[in-house]
């Protein structure tokens, strides 16, 4: 790990002003995945600004919804009786993520900003576009087993790896940030993260110094018709190979409004768009599902290890449609 300076933030006010001193700082939240990265060498900040002592821990139901603080860690937020009773897959997808050590540790607001888990881009030795511009990419025609196959381009075909931020996208969230100049702003989720495109070194549409102070989840009612199902290579502390969060808005026998997100498949939350639409205002039976699923999938663009990701892909959005049909 190179040397850094490290300072600690009392007001998010603070934390702002002081990263915008540094054009190479770095906000520290539970450091689950920033220490890694410095300590391969894929992310080299001349200084760490701590921001977990800011007061922005607090999960709280409002009106329209709530508001999950951006420094509340992934436990106590799964765990949080509004969230398990009116947001269960948010619950689900977070417990389905990590280990128990590592969500104790993970801060929301660092949660959605995770980086893919393509091994290229940690290995400092091969060409990733992502880490070093202009390099190349090393899973194009390298191991991709892993990686996209819906949004990608020539110049990176990773996944993004958060579980939570795929509930986030099925449950339309958005996400508030404290700007530089002291002004709010917020982004709804299907605009924070983004494909790559020919700029895959940028995740998502923050701006260097941004702090994210909170997460908004509007009030929905599929909270009894929803599942996460996360398929990986085996139960517990890997990344989704296929993940599916799907909420159904029920009208009698009819699907009024479906809401599907994936995981594992593009470079930002994939909502399933193709699959909704199929499925709105039709009977909510097992062929409709398989059917959306089959819609959505037949758009994908596998790479040349990660095909069974199709077949995987219908059978995950089928198999979701159908827990949360039953509730
Ligand atoms: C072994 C292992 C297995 C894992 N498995 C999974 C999994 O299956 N599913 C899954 O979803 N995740 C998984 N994770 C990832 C884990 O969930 C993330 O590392 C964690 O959520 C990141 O949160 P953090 O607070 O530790 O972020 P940090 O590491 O502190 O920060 C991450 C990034 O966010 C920035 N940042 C942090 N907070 C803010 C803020 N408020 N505003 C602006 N910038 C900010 C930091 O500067 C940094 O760039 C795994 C991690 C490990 C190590
Ligand atoms: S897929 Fe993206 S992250 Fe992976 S090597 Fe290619 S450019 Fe880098």
């Amino acid at each position: 790990m190179n040397p850094f300076k490290y300072s600690t933030a009392k007001q998010p006010s603070d934390a702002v002003a002081m990263l915008a001193k540094n054009d190479s700082a770095a906000f520290l939240g539970g450091g689950t995945n920033l220490l890694d990265l410095m300590k391969e060498h894929v992310y080299n900040p001349s200084e760490i600004i701590y921001i977990g002592r800011l007061d922005l821990k607090a999960i709280n139901q409002t009106t329209t919804g709530v508001t999950l603080g951006a420094l509340a860690n992934n436990t106590d937020t799964a765990q949080h009786p509004a969230i398990r009773k009116d947001y269960p897959i948010l619950s689900r997808a977070i417990l389905a993520g990590a280990s128990a050590q590592i969500r104790n540790m993970a801060t929301n607001g660092g949660n959605l900003l995770q980086r893919t888990r393509c091994s290229y881009f940690y290995d400092i030795s091969m060409p990733c576009n992502k880490r070093l511009p202009g390099s190349g990419c090393a899973a194009m025609e390298g191991f991709n087993r892993m990686h996209a196959i819906f949004g990608w381009s020539d110049k990176c075909v990773s996944v993004y790896p958060s579980d939570m931020a795929v509930a986030l996208s099925a449950l339309h969230a958005s996400v508030k940030v404290l700007q530089l100049n002291g002004a709010e702003r917020v982004i709804n989720f299907d605009d924070f993260h983004v494909l790559p495109g020919n700029n895959p070194e940028k995740d998502n549409t923050l701006t260097y110094g941004e702090l994210i102070t909170s997460i908004e989840i509007p009030r929905n009612n599929f909270a009894s018709h929803s599942a996460y199902i996360k398929v990986r290579d085996r139960n517990s502390y890997a990344f989704a190979l296929v993940s599916v969060a799907a909420g159904l808005e029920m009208e009698g026998s009819r699907i009024g409004a479906a809401h599907i997100s994936m995981g594992g498949v593009a470079h930002k939350p994939w909502r399933a768009l193709k699959a909704e639409q199929y499925l709105q205002g039709k009977p909510a039976t097992a062929a409709h599902f398989r059917k959306a699923a089959e819609e959505e999938m037949n758009a994908a663009r596998p790479l040349s290890h990660n095909k069974f990701k199709v077949e995987m892909g219908i059978n995950t959005i089928t198999s979701a449609l159908q827990v949360a049909h039953k509730g």
